[in-house]
């Protein structure tokens, strides 16, 4: 969205006046996998709102399910490669659009040489990963985000020297001063696009409020073309906070809208219970509508009168409203699918 260059993965754009990528890591293992059942996944991922998903590709023993992810896949697919370059080659022959590769842990710089004229062969697109955990050796006492900075330029150099500009740049570290100022630093002396994102943040909470913290700053800088929440917890919740944080930073990705009262003393419906029922279904909706879930009849239509669609209940019950009109009453047995017929029809 912010930087000058753009890099290109699969029909996905990174940089430039693009919408911020939303990305994710997928949280199993390849060569174990069942790869219809990744498939049906990252369908679900895509419509929540997700541009590109990465894998951890560790052996070979990966390639042949990794292969058939890539070919089957609803989204631009990346390897995470580290320690081996010959993981990296297999994985651009096997069909990634990208690889993230940390050119400090592959060993000698004619091996990363090796990757980068392979994805200028296949036209895949490489992330320089780097990581506070995971810094070159040798300037003991520098600053971690003058460290990884520099480090960046300087492989960055070596690709320019080898023809190869598809690259994205990622610097993070799980302190945020650390990551904000790496940035800065990185963002102030070039225009690769970047890859942005607090790691090992935490759970959902502490990843949220320590994600949207980080994010705000950078947005507000200009800096920041593709985006990961790094949380211990699902990557679904990944997604969806992303959308979130994007939306509620005034880069709407579109989509439903969730609206849910905290549910108090007055509650005669399970507001809480609902939504965590139905609110990944919800989020698959490609449609930019607003949604509220209230946990009484009394005051929840009125709270919810800015909102497409509405639910309520009292016992066994619920109402559903449309615009703030009583649409029909139905029993709470069939609320989600009601609800949906009603989302259906908007
Ligand atoms: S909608 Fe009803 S249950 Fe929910 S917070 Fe408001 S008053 Fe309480």
């Amino acid at each position: 969205m912010f930087s000058g260059k753009v890099a290109q993965v699969r029909d996905i754009f990174i940089g430039g006046d693009n919408p911020v990528a939303v990305q994710t890591m997928y949280d199993s293992q390849i060569a174990s996998c069942d790869v219809e059942e990744v498939l049906h996944r990252l369908r679900v991922l895509k419509s929540m709102g997700c541009d590109l998903i990465r894998f951890s590709y560790v052996s070979s023993a990966d390639r042949e399910n990794f292969a058939a992810i890539c070919s089957g896949s609803p989204m631009p697919v990346v390897a995470d490669i580290h320690f081996d370059y010959k993981m990296a080659l297999e994985a651009i022959q096997a069909g990634a659009d990208k690889i993230r590769i940390n050119p400090g842990n592959i060993g000698p710089k004619w091996k990363t040489e090796e990757v980068v004229k392979a994805a200028l062969d296949h036209s895949t697109a490489i992330r320089i990963g780097l990581n506070n955990g995971s810094l070159p050796r040798g300037r003991e006492g520098d600053r971690p985000e003058d460290i990884m900075a520099d480090s960046a330029l300087e492989y960055l150099s070596w690709f320019a020297s080898w023809g190869f500009d598809n690259t994205v740049v990622s610097l993070k570290s799980s302190d945020i001063a650390t990551t904000i100022s790496a940035n800065r630093k990185l963002k102030a002396a070039c225009d690769v696009p970047l890859h942005i994102g607090v790691t090992e943040a935490g759970g959902v909470v502490s990843s949220c409020i320590r994600s949207t913290y980080a994010f705000t700053k950078l947005f507000e800088e200009g800096i920041g073309d593709t985006m990961r929440v790094s949380i211990t917890g699902s990557i679904e919740d990944e997604v969806h906070a992303a959308v979130e944080i994007l939306r509620a930073l005034g880069y709407s990705k579109g989509g439903v809208r969730i609206v849910s009262c905290p549910r108090c003393g007055r509650h005669t419906f399970d507001s809480q219970g609902f939504l965590k029922q139905v609110e990944n279904r919800l989020l698959t909706v490609n449609k930019d509508i607003t949604v509220a879930i209230m946990g009484c009849q009394v005051n929840g239509p009125g709270e919810a009168k800015n909102a497409d669609v509405a639910i309520t209940g009292i016992g066994n019950k619920v109402f559903l409203y449309y615009r703030g009109q009583l649409y029909r009453d139905v029993d709470v047995s069939v609320a989600e699918d009601s609800l949906f017929d009603l989302i259906d029809k908007i």
